[in-house]
């Protein structure tokens, strides 16, 4: 138990694959160099290519295009694995590997396959998941960037927000309203939009954690796109988007414990060192019972997200179960970065000891992915209740990641 490198729930090829990837973040991004990149922005291009030689780009891909496809527990270990190096890793990392490889392996054209897909699996190619707007967030169908019908393609307008990773991306995947006036669920549509496109405009904003992979601000000023750029059918986005985000869930679930096993590595080790009053302060109750806690707490929070990851490795409904593991998983990471502050005392401040990092990059796992709030609203419904109230869908845009 509380020791993830040896559960022996896990395979011996996922033991494998967790103990690889330890020892390869420990050696290319111990704390001092996600530092340095958080502190001066700059995109950890590096250490993603060392991923690339390790084959985790393709681990949502199939084999025909390149890839090297794992179930969903191991692609949460993986996550995992990247988070706990750092959470700009992960932001580079989850947009492109998962929801973007999923949307295209499972609802794009065989020429967006053969042009994808491939350069995807070997890290040659980053995209970027544009959901979210100014005016909606959560209310996700409520989304105004414009599909213009134009001859036989669109033009492109409006402005998305928080699109992680766009500046470095060579395509946004965007999700546009192409019907005004039809039902939300009839009205939106993915597209494929590159970024270089002259008429495209990123810009990044300045953010609390993972600052080497910006988060951006993305402006379409009419840009043309012919019908090869529609990502399964016209006004079928809405279907796709809430097929896709249950994984997402499930994937930002697998961050949180990254963050929260983190931070509990950390404390734990340093309760053992560190002495005050004559013995190791793990000894002090208060000390020792919050390690206990926070183990308790992973524990819980690793059972159910392996619970949902089997559910969609079984094909099997993962809505309710995805929105519980990413609840549990996201809080945990929270409450066990908060004990890791509090247990290293005032070192904890400092970020050589790597624990304030953890403190920033936990919070926004209860943002993204669906707040927890509209995640708890999906849960109230799964109850029996929340018919008669205005809902919030059960949308909430953001991979992990972003
Ligand atoms: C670092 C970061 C990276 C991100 N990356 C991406 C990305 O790559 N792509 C992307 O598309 N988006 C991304 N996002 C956006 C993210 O998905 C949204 O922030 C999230 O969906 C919430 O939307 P919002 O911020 O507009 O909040 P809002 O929807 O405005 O919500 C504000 C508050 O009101 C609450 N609330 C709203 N409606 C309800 C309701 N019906 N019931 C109860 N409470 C409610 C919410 O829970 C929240 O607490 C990212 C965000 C961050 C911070």
């Amino acid at each position: 138990m509380f020791d993830p490198l040896s559960d022996p729930s896990d395979t011996p090829e996922q033991r494998q694959i967790r103990q690889t990837l330890r020892a390869f973040f420990e050696r290319e991004a111990p704390i001092s160099r996600i530092a340095d990149l958080d502190a001066t922005e700059t995109y950890p291009a590096e250490i993603l290519d060392g991923m690339a030689e390790l084959g985790l780009w393709g681990i949502a891909i199939d084999e025909d295009h390149g890839g090297s496809p794992a179930d969903a527990r191991t692609r949460c270990i993986v996550i995992e694995e990247i988070q706990r190096a750092g959470a700009c890793l992960a932001y580079a990392y989850v947009p492109t590997a998962l929801f973007c490889a999923e949307a295209i392996g499972r609802f794009g054209t065989g020429d967006q396959q053969r042009a994808h897909l491939p350069a995807l699996a070997a890290g040659r190619l980053r995209m970027a998941m544009a959901l979210s707007e100014p005016d909606c967030g959560s209310d996700l169908m409520g989304l105004a960037t414009r599909a213009i019908p134009d001859g036989d393609g669109f033009v492109i307008r409006g402005q998305k927000i928080f699109t992680t990773g766009a500046d470095a991306a060579d395509v946004i995947l965007t999700l546009v309203r192409t019907t005004p006036g039809a039902s939300p669920r009839r009205a939106l549509t993915f597209v494929l939009i590159p970024r270089r496109d002259p008429r495209v405009a990123v810009q990044p904003l300045r953010k609390l954690a993972g600052q080497a992979t910006h988060t951006c601000e993305v402006f379409f000023d009419d840009v043309r796109l012919g019908p090869e750029a529609i990502v399964g059918e016209v006004d079928a986005g809405a279907a796709i988007v809430m097929d896709l985000l249950d994984a997402d869930r499930v994937y930002t679930a697998a961050q949180s414990l990254g963050t929260a096993q983190g931070a509990f590595d950390l404390a734990r080790r340093y309760a053992l060192e560190r002495r005050q009053f004559g013995t190791e302060i793990i000894n002090h109750q208060a000390v020792g019972h919050m390690l206990a806690d926070m183990a308790i707490a992973l524990e819980g929070a690793r059972a159910l997200t392996r619970l949902a990851a089997d559910r969609l490795d079984a094909g099997l409904p993962c809505h309710a179960e995805s929105a519980v593991a990413k609840i549990a998983a996201s809080e945990t990471a929270t409450q066990c970065a908060l004990h890791g502050m509090q247990i290293l005392g005032g070192y904890s401040y400092m970020v050589e000891y790597g624990m304030e990092r953890y403190h920033r990059e936990a919070k926004v796992q209860e943002i993204f992915g669906g707040t927890n709030q509209i995640l708890r609203n999906v849960l109230v419904r799964e109850l029996g209740g929340g018919r008669s109230s205005p809902q919030a869908p059960a949308s909430g845009a953001m991979t992990s990641p972003a």
